[in-house]
C-alpha cells in the first residue's frame, strides 16, 4: 500500500503513477489517482487490480493537471473493488482523500455522519474520514486545515492521509500517524509519497513528517508543518542522496 503525490508546473499523472509503480513492493489490491484537471475539475479513477489496470482504465479519460494524489490500497475495510479503492469522494465530490492505515472507530463515526443524512458508497473506513472533514468544514465554516485537525481530533487509529480541495487547487494536505508519510521539496513544487523512492529522481530535499504532523503543501510557498492544535514546527530537511540513473 502505498501514497504518492505532487503539486507543481509539471504534469501530475505521469509522476503519480511512476510513483505508484516505485511503491508496488509494498503490496497492494487496488490502485487510483486523483487529479485537479486543466479545466478545474477534481477528476477520480480508481480500479481494482495492478497499477498497469488503473493506466488501462484511463486510457481515454481526462488525465491533465498539474495537482494530484494516488494510491495503492492494501484492504483492510471492504473487499478489495473499485468502489472501496482510493480516492474517495466526500459527498459534494469537492475532497479527494487517500489513506493508508486503519481508522478504528469508523463505525461509530459513520452512524453519526449518516444520522445525519450522509449516505456512503463504499464500505471502507477510509471513506467515513473524507465525509466527516466535509462536515465539519461545512458545518463550522472553516478552511480546510482546521476541518482536518478538527476531524484528525476525532479519529482513533493510524493514518498516512493526502487531501485535495476542487475549491484549493494550489493545495494539498497531508497528514500522518503511525504510517510513513514523506514530502520532498523541488523547485516550486513538491512531492509525497509513503517512503522516498519515489521521489529522489527529482529532488535530494526531503521532509520526514512526524507522528501527529499535518503538512499544508502549496508551490512557491515554503512547506507549513503543524500540529492538531495548530502548533507551527519547522520541518528538518534531510538530504538523500539523489538517483538520476533511472
Ligand atoms: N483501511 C483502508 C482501506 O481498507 C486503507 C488500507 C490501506 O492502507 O491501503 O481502504
Amino acid at each position: 500500500c502505498g501514497i504518492v503525490g505532487y503539486i507543481g508546473k509539471k504534469k501530475a499523472y505521469p509522476i503519480l503513477i511512476k510513483g505508484l509503480k516505485r511503491l508496488e513492493y509494498r503490496g497492494y489490491d487496488s490502485a487510483g489517482v486523483a487529479l485537479i484537471s486543466d479545466n478545474q475539475q477534481l477528476k477520480v479513477y480508481k480500479t481494482k487490480g495492478k497499477v498497469s489496470e488503473l493506466e488501462n482504465f484511463v486510457a481515454q479519460k481526462d488525465i491533465s493537471g498539474t495537482v494530484g494524489i494516488a494510491h495503492t490500497r492494501w484492504a483492510t475495510h471492504g473487499e478489495p473493488c473499485s468502489a472501496n479503492a482510493h480516492p474517495h469522494y466526500s459527498s459534494s465530490e469537492k475532497l479527494a482523500l487517500i489513506h493508508n492505515g486503519i481508522i478504528e472507530n469508523y463505525a461509530v463515526l459513520k452512524e453519526k455522519l449518516q444520522a445525519k443524512g450522509y449516505t456512503f458508497k463504499s464500505s471502507t473506513d477510509t471513506e467515513v474520514l473524507v465525509q466527516l472533514i466535509e462536515y465539519i468544514k461545512v458545518t463550522n465554516k472553516v478552511n480546510l486545515l482546521a476541518a482536518v485537525q478538527l476531524a484528525l481530533g476525532e479519529v482513533i487509529g493510524a493514518y498516512a492521509i493526502a487531501i485535495l480541495d476542487k475549491e484549493h487547487p494550489d493545495e494539498i494536505i497531508a497528514a500522518r500517524k503511525s504510517s510513513p508519510l514523506v514530502v520532498g521539496i523541488g523547485e516550486d513544487e513538491f512531492f509525497l509519497a509513503s517512503d522516498a523512492t519515489p521521489i529522489v529522481e527529482y529532488t535530494d530535499k526531503v521532509v520526514y513528517l512526524e507522528d501527529g504532523e499535518i503538512a499544508v503543501i502549496h508551490p512557491g510557498k515554503e512547506l507549513k508543518v503543524v500540529d492538531l492544535n495548530n502548533v507551527e514546527t519547522t520541518p528538518e530537511i534531510t538530504k538523500v542522496e539523489l538517483n538520476l540513473g533511472q
